[in-house]
């Protein structure tokens, strides 16, 4: 067995052992204030769709950040699709992160490009053929309802067209994992629907999926896992969960 084939081997027996993201006793403190994150356990299974809520400030960013290794632990390990974050090199994290598709709240959008290049762009990123661009950007765009768009600016979208784009964009590189940090925030209730919807849908093609969200109707309607967290700690961890009052 070469090297790389040896660390292929390791990583999918961590994904076995203890799933595709696995937090253990993680801490994160900022220079100011309390922990952000304080000792988190948890372990996420490739194919689910996790629910992740809470009062604004309970460490919800943090913690996807911490999966986007934006940040590193204070203390604790993070494993994502098998690798120990706190353990990759400066020059791995481009690849590591082709494996993770992302959406924020404020749909972070090329705004003076079209909706086609927005999507064809992270498939430059990452080198692959005109060709294939060229036939798969159409694809993804048709998926999330969005076909007959391809020519329009950003900016001239609604918040759920544009959101839209954003989650295009997450999925153009087929990832393993998508990573949702309160994608309806900024939608009223139709769009939150319809963007939650296609979330689901990804799922059953086999993506993780983790969202971070605010939406009470949406948590308790979907009957999903459900992870609430307070002041860092993770309160509550339920399948088919329902949003958890703060009060
Ligand atoms: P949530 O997403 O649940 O609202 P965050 O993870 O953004 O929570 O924040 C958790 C805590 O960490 C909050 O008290 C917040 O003020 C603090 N925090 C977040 N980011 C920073 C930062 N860059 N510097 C200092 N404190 C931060
Ligand atoms: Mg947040």
């Amino acid at each position: 067995m070469t090297r790389k084939e040896l660390l292929r081997k390791k990583r999918e027996q961590i994904i076995e052992e203890n799933g595709i993201i696995y937090l253990d006793n993680v801490s994160k403190s900022y220079s100011t204030g309390s922990p952000a994150l304080n000792g988190v356990t948890l372990s996420i299974q490739p194919g689910e769709f996790v629910f992740i809520v809470g009062d604004g400030g309970s460490g919800k960013s943090t913690l996807i950040k911490l999966l986007l290794r934006e940040l590193t632990a204070t203390s604790g390990s993070v494993y994502v699709m098998g690798n120990d974050l706190a353990k990759l090199k400066h020059r791995q994290i481009p690849k590591f992160r082709r494996n993770l598709g992302v959406v924020f709240q404020d749909f972070r959008l090329l705004k003076d490009r079209n909706v086609y290049e927005n999507v064809a762009f992270a498939q430059r990123i990452v080198e692959t053929p005109g060709s294939e661009i060229r036939r798969n950007v159409p694809a993804i765009l048709a998926t999330v309802g969005l076909a007959g768009k391809y020519k329009a600016k950003t900016k001239q979208l609604s918040g759920g067209e544009q959101q839209r784009v954003a989650l295009a964009r997450a999925l153009i590189n087929k990832p393993s994992i998508l990573l949702a940090d309160e994608p309806t925030g900024n939608l009223d209730p139709k769009n939150s629907w319809e963007i939650m919807n296609l979330l689901e849908e990804i799922n059953e093609k086999g993506t993780t999926v983790l969202v971070v969200t605010h939406n009470r109707e949406i948590v308790n309607a979907m009957q999903k896992r459900v992870i609430a967290m307070k002041k860092g700690i993770i309160v509550s961890d339920e399948e088919e969960g329902g949003y958890i009052d703060e009060d």
